[in-house]
């Protein structure tokens, strides 16, 4: 099954794409945790990537595309996969589409978490990550055990310098701009499917399990 989930930052895309990759044995493939992995890591890639992420804006395609081609190549890929927060542009959604071809195949869903603006303020400064591990974390909706400490690998939980909320905002006119046009994109192609995000996360699930079957 190859999925992909659309929907505003904060909306909840990388919460239930891990419960859907652990559900249905597929990898989730998240590009914001690829790049923040490669800034810890020091790699050039990171270094290019932070300077956009800092200001809300998006990497560009250029240094987006081909490490998705790369990374939906690989052997654990064979069943199907996640995508969350790829594509963020109609290029990216159009390369995506262009490698599938070759190797003759389609993606099957493309899921819109449904969140209004107003929710996503909220939502995205309470956010706390784990750097180390990738787990996110809501101190309201979701609370770490241990108050700042990963309850996955214990390391200390952070406000994402981009969930402040002067780039939260720049960050939203981003996805309405550049990342919003793809819900007619997979519209067209017969395969978007719409669930209302503003629900608690286990509400959520339940409706997209819902939708890609037992
Ligand atoms: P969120 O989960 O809050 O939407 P992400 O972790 O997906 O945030 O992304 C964080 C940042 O990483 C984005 O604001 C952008 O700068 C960069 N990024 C992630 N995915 C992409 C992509 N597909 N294209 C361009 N930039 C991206
Ligand atoms: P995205 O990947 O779309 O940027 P996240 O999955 O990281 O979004 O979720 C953003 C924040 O909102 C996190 O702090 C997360 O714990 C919280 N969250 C996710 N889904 C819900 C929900 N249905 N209700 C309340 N909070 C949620
Ligand atoms: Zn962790």
């Amino acid at each position: 099954m190859k999925i992909i989930m659309l929907g505003a930052p904060g909306a909840g895309k990388g919460t239930q794409a891990k419960q859907i990759a652990a559900k249905y044995q597929i990898p989730h493939i998240s590009t914001g945790d690829i790049f923040r992995a490669n800034i810890k890591n020091g790699t050039e890639l990171g270094k290019k990537a932070k300077t956009y992420m800092d200001q809300g804006a998006l990497v560009p395609d250029e240094l987006t595309c081909d490490l998705v081609m790369d990374r939906i190549q690989q052997d654990d890929c064979k069943n199907g996969f996640v995508l969350d927060g790829f594509p963020r542009t109609i290029p990216q959604a159009q390369a995506l589409d262009a490698a599938l071809k070759k190797i003759s195949q389609t993606m099957d869903f493309a899921i819109d978490v449904d969140v209004p603006d107003e929710n996503i303020v909220n939502r995205m400064g309470g956010r706390r990550a784990c750097l180390n591990c990738g787990a996110t974390y809501h101190i309201e909706f979701n609370p770490t055990k241990t108050e700042g400490k990963c309850d996955v690998c214990g390391n200390e939980t952070v406000l994402r310098d981009d969930d402040k909320p002067e780039t939260v905002q720049k960050r939203l006119s981003v996805y309405h701009e550049q990342t919003q046009p793809l819900i007619d994109y997979y519209k067209n192609q017969g395969i978007l499917k719409s669930v209302d995000g503003t629900k608690p996360m286990d509400d959520v699930f339940t409706d997209i399990v819902a939708i890609l079957g037992e």
